[in-house]
């Protein structure tokens, strides 16, 4: 939705008027220090000392997961609210490092675009990559960081190169460096016709409104003719930005930068404040609803539990897709058709935490549950709405449940089934076994499932390697071809927790080859929770 199609209400108003984002980005491109620069500018400088400070507060806070407080890692995907130049940003943070988990992937199903980071020596690395390819699935729009110019980097016609092979996304160029490393002078606003200085932390000197070649006052002579070579070529080479094409998720726009020098930051906030869509029409059975609709609606996009086992209770994410929430609301969850007053949300939006009552369209609020809401449920004023499209990932980790004490069976179903369905894990019980397999994304989901199970169900029981690296559901229009496709797999074939048929490949060469001897088959990496 733009500004100029919403409609003039306060709930369009606020929708049009708010940013949901994500960073992805490998570990060390810079997210941390891009986040801070970016609550700085924002104005939410208590909170930007946060982000570093984290691990420290949290180990003062008896009440949350040991394992949190052990690692002095986060495993909430928190939310940080700032505002800039009239706009709210709400930037939803995704758990990388020892700490990625499925929950870094459904925060993604949360947002409306993403920044990119990449490390301007380092180039695409292997966990953007796999972030990314979370974002293409739901077409996810993104903006491109190239960070770090500060230091010496690669070429930036290879960097743009790099993005559009390995990712298949067309890149367009916003601004150019000039010079990089101990010779940075600057970045070149391409299509402003812009020069912006770097300058000292802290000095903000006035963009110079000239053409490339006419810079030699301000910079070296050779850079400013290289400038005005590369910048001709750059945009003879790359597709003039194209807000749709961004929108949906064909085109990144690249900007050049360092988040530490805060160089080229501000820049990147004004710009994703201009193109960067506003919260989305969501879809949802019967239909989709639109941010602006009166009705209050949200969904669950991920569960925190307390690991203390004396405290069942929960904070449910809820990431809001329409209508105006105020504290005290009743909402109704539509799997269960129960209402409940949510009179203690945790409230992300606002500058102080304490005295918010309200949220918006594109706003998350945590609702404290004794384990009532899971991942994929809906909230509704009312009505019969189901949002759809919260999917369970295909895991990259899967193991074998091993049971301590073989007397405890029935409870360690009851537990896997239940984490299952909060979304904790993922099960999976191989069909000429009776042992379960469990598949997360990160070996974090495993730690907190292990000390689940034996905090909460009192069932010891211990994980093995099993003999798979990944999965992915298979299914078939032709369902005599299905059938056939399963009984020679047998080995391989395992249930997922709705009897959904799911294929265990031993690495991805196996994947590859089966793929290529059942072409009739579809092998999915995610699968819509139900
Ligand atoms: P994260 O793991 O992606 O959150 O990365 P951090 O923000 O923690 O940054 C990793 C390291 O890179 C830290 O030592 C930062 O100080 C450094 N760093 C981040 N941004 C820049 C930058 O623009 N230039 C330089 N030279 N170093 C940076």
């Amino acid at each position: 939705m733009d500004a100029s199609s919403a409609p003039d209400t306060p709930v369009g108003r606020a929708a049009a008027n708010r940013r949901t984002f994500a960073i992805i980005s490998h570990p060390d491109a810079g997210k941390t220090t891009l986040t801070e620069k970016l609550l700085l500018l924002g104005g939410a400088i208590h909170m930007a000392g946060q982000v570093k400070a984290r691990g420290e507060r949290r180990r003062t806070r008896s009440d949350w997961m040991q394992i949190e407080q052990q690692r002095g890692i986060s495993v909430t995907t928190s939310v940080m609210t700032f505002e800039y130049d009239g706009v709210t940003y709400n930037l939803l943070d995704t758990p990388g490092h020892e700490d990625f988990s499925e929950d870094t992937y459904r925060t993604l199903t949360a947002v409306d675009s993403a920044i990119m980071v990449i490390d301007a020596a380092r180039g695409i690395e292997s966990q953007t990559r796999k972030l990314f390819e979370v974002c293409r699935l739901r077409d996810v729009p993104i903006v491109t960081f190239v960070n770090k110019i500060d230091r010496e980097g690669r070429d930036p016609f290879e960097i743009l190169d790099e993005i559009q092979e390995t990712l298949a996304l067309d890149t367009a160029p916003m601004s150019w460096p000039v010079g990089m490393g101990g010779i940075l002078s600057g970045v070149y606003d391409l299509a402003g016709r812009r020069f912006l200085p770097y300058a000292k932390q802290g000095e903000h000197p006035e963009p110079i409104q000239a053409e490339p070649s006419d810079l030699g006052q301000y910079v070296a002579d050779e850079q400013a003719a290289q400038l005005a070579e590369e910048a001709e070529l750059a945009q003879e080479a790359c597709p003039p930005f194209d807000l749709q094409a961004y929108r949906e998720g064909h085109l990144t726009p690249v900007f050049f930068g360092s988040a530490l020098k805060e160089f080229g930051v501000e820049e990147l906030l004004a710009n994703l404040g201009k193109i960067a869509p506003s919260p989305r029409t969501q879809p949802a059975e019967p239909k989709p609803v639109e941010p602006a609709s009166e009705k209050v609606s949200g969904f669950v996009f991920k569960v925190q539990a307390n690991m203390d086992p004396n405290h069942r209770d929960r904070i449910a994410y809820v990431r809001l897709v329409s209508g105006h929430f105020k504290r005290g609301m009743k909402l109704k969850q539509a799997r269960t058709g129960k209402t409940m007053a949510v009179h203690n949300p945790i409230m992300f939006f606002a500058q102080d935490r304490d005295l918010a009552e309200e949220a918006w369209p594109g706003d998350v609020i945590g609702v404290p549950n004794h384990g009532t809401l899971r991942v994929g449920d809906t909230l509704v004023e009312s009505g019969d709405t189901k949002f759809t499209g919260i999917p369970n990932f295909a895991p990259e980790i899967l193991r074998r449940v091993r049971l301590d004490d073989p007397m405890r069976a029935k409870h360690l179903n009851r537990a896997l089934e239940d984490l299952a369905e909060e979304g904790v894990t993922q099960v999976f019980r191989p069909v000429i076994d009776s042992s379960y397999i469990v598949g997360v994304v990160g070996q974090l989901q495993l730690d907190v499932l292990e000390q689940r199970i034996q905090s909460e169900y009192n069932v010891k029981a211990h994980f093995e390697p099993a003999p798979f690296d990944t999965a992915r559901w298979v299914s078939c229009d032709d369902a005599d071809k299905l059938k056939r496709f399963l009984d020679r797999n047998r080995s391989a074939t395992a249930l997922d927790r709705d009897e959904a048929p799911v294929y265990m490949a031993r690495n991805f060469w196996d994947l590859g080859r089966i793929q290529e001897d059942w072409p009739d088959i579809t092998f999915s990496a995610t699968r819509e929770r139900t």
